[in-house]
């Protein structure tokens, strides 16, 4: 479908069209620190953002429990509501907050054009993308046949469902032990299945692990299948792989959690915008520019290193003076 067909704004006959066709400033897609955190300063600066949440209003934070590493909690906070503390500072400063996702841009020329929701045309000076990334599975076939019959990629959203009962945690990194620490909580029992003999995550986080009594770590098993009549009953395991001490593992669990890293929302903004082999978008070092003038990358969807909420954060503000600074050159 062509979105994007030259529209003449003084011509009646395309009325419909202008009541879906919006000009702004300063656009910024996405909800999570980066892009709340680009409200802030985009509003303090008088760009009159139009911000866009997305699906998850508030990003991947709002799938967390805890959060005690973002400077200015001393005691922690839980994800939804600092998430929730952003948006509020966001909208003080007069940012528009809306629901709505980007289903595709135009940015092969000025201005810069995103379709949101595939009907309403937001016509842009700027665009910051803060789309963040998104929970990545295993690729088997049984993930797919038992969504929402047992596998999560987010245990605070269901892990309430498996209380008493026995699960299993995939990945080996902070996520994973966050996740399996907070479904130890509830659960009888945690199995976290790490595929290489360490864990990634960080001391603090294995530490974390190791102390607690209900979780047992299973080194160097890899999942291949799942099975149960009417929902998730276990996982079949492979321990060992490619060694002559291979062999397969059969547990009995009630759910299986995947934490085993992220994919960046990238997609839609792939035809114009320069991404590595992962699909993280590629921003000039030392700012948030990307290789269309106008459009500023921030967060996780240009992040593979750091992925903190307060890097996201930082880059959120550096994505909108970047914005400042160039719409006041076009000037
Ligand atoms: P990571 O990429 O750090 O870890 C992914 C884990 O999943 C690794 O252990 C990896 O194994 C494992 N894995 C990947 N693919 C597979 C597969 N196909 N089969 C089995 N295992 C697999 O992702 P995280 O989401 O854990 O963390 C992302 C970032 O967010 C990190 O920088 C982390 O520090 C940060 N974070 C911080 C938190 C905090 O500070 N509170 C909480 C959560 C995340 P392998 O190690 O063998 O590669």
């Amino acid at each position: 479908m062509e979105i994007f067909k030259p529209i003449d704004l003084n011509m009646e006959s395309q009325t419909t069209d202008i009541e879906n066709i919006e000009k702004v400033k300063c656009l910024i897609i996405g909800s999570g620190p980066a892009g709340y955190t680009a409200a802030i300063y985009a509003s303090r600066a008088n760009l009159h953002p139009v911000l866009y949440t997305g699906l998850q209003m508030g990003g991947q934070l709002t799938t967390t429990t805890e959060v005690d590493n973002y400077p200015g909690y001393p005691d922690g906070i839980t994800g939804p509501a600092m998430m929730e503390d952003f948006k509020k500072q966001a909208e003080r400063f007069g940012a528009d907050i809306r629901f709505g996702i980007a289903t595709s841009v135009d940015f092969s020329g000025k201005p810069l054009k995103v379709t949101i929701d595939e009907k309403r045309i937001i016509i842009a000076e700027a665009v910051i993308i803060a789309t963040g990334a998104t929970a990545k599975y295993l690729g088997i076939e049984a993930e797919t046949k038992y969504t929402g019959m047992g596998v999560s990629a987010c245990a605070t959203c269901d892990g309430f469902f498996y209380r008493g009962k026995d699960v299993a945690v995939v990945g080996g990194g902070d996520t994973a032990a966050e996740e399996a620490t907070y479904l130890a909580g509830l659960c009888r029992k945690v199995y976290l299945i790490v595929r290489r003999d360490v864990l990634r995550a960080s001391k603090a986080m294995q530490q974390r692990v190791m102390n607690t009594h209900n979780i047992e770590i299973l080194w160097e098993h890899q999942p291949v299948d799942l099975f149960g009549e009417n929902g998730v009953e276990g996982v079949m395991l492979v321990k060992k792989k490619g060694t002559p001490q291979e062999e397969i593992v059969k547990i009995m669990i009630d759910g299986f959690f995947l934490a085993i890293g992220h994919t960046p929302n990238s997609d839609v903004f792939k035809k114009y915008l320069e991404t590595d082999q992962v699909g993280y978008i590629k921003t000039i070092p030392g700012t948030t520019r990307t290789n269309v003038e106008g459009v500023f990358a921030a967060g996780d969807v240009q992040d593979p290193h750091y992925r903190q909420a307060v890097t996201a954060a930082g880059s959120g503000c550096m994505a909108a003076i970047d914005a400042e600074r160039y719409l006041s050159e076009l000037k």
